[in-house]
């Protein structure tokens, strides 16, 4: 346990569709002027240096943001509001920094928006405190010590009954693939019109496999509908490094599948080392 520290990973592949999936679907909530819930079960430790310290030794953002930041392709208006939020972090115009989760969020907070950030990791936790203080938006956000897993159900359904819950664990424990399901089932029972993002590897491991197929009964036994996007940058059997990645999404905004449809193929195209790059994209309601 608490092996993970998300420093490592800043940046990579898995980063670039999970934030850019977020960024959406935060700014289309944020459409209507009711006020929106944020919730991030697993925040990490906030914002990342990408060249020094752990991203610097891993090196994962290189085939993740720093490919895309120097695409011709990251210029296209889609794009616009992810390069926009790196950008807010990084004023010189030069990518040093990476905003995870809770700073990509804390960055898109209106007014009557709040921000609530589980994170079970001592180390991080004392991280993610000193790095949001630093925020104006800081009285908006409240970081909880706690078992996200667990405590998701406390906080629904929000008061505004407008929600937006990110669960993004390391899966670095066997049993995270239960717990998201567990999870999920218990906050659905709460709060079934929320909007869910869960970012899961895609492992060759039976339980990668076992937990898409629990998400989708979990969602159609709700009878919510669902979203499915997966990125794939390379094939090759044996290495262990993480070479696909996907979020599953309940009650997706409406304008999440025409956004993929357009951006997946890019980041295919700029992420992808050789041809086995894909990306895969599958709603309940194909259009
Ligand atoms: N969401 C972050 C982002 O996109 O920038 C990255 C989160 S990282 C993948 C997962 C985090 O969950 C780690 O920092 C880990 O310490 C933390 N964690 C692990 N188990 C947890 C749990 N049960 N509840 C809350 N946090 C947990």
């Amino acid at each position: 346990m608490f092996s993970y520290r998300h420093a490592f990973h800043a940046g990579n592949h898995a980063d670039v569709i999970k934030h850019l999936v977020l960024i959406h679907s935060i700014q289309y909530l944020q459409e209507k002027d009711g006020a929106v819930m944020f919730i991030d079960t697993h925040a990490g430790a906030g914002i990342y240096s990408l060249r020094d310290g752990y991203a610097a030794i891993s090196q994962e953002c290189q085939g993740g943001i720093d490919r895309l930041w120097s695409s011709q392709e990251f210029d296209e208006p889609d794009f616009g509001p992810y390069r926009e939020a790196i950008g807010q972090f990084n004023p010189k115009g030069v990518l040093d920094v990476y905003p995870g989760s809770p700073f990509i969020m804390a960055h898109l907070l209106r007014p009557q928006d709040r921000l609530r950030l589980f994170e079970l990791h001592p180390s991080d936790t004392g991280i993610l405190q000193t790095n949001i203080a630093s925020l104006d938006k800081r009285s908006q956000i409240d970081i909880r010590q706690q078992d996200g897993f667990a405590f998701l159900k406390s906080l629904l359904p929000p008061p505004s009954r407008r929600g937006l819950i990110l669960m993004d664990p390391s899966y670095e424990l066997k049993t995270d693939y239960q717990a998201v399901e567990e999870s999920v089932r218990e906050a659905l029972d709460r709060f079934a019109t929320g909007t869910y993002l869960i970012w899961y590897p895609v492992l060759q491991r039976p339980e990668s496999k076992q937990l898409i197929k629990r998400l989708r009964a979990l969602s159609e036994e709700f009878q919510r509908p669902w979203l499915r996007a997966e990125l794939r940058i390379a094939h090759s059997l044996g290495e262990r490094r993480l070479q696909a990645s996907g979020v599953w999404v309940i009650n997706p905004v409406w304008t999440l599948a025409p956004f993929l449809e357009r951006t997946l193929p890019i980041l295919q195209r700029v992420l992808g080392e050789d041809t086995s790059a894909t990306f895969v994209l599958e709603t309940s309601s194909p259009a």
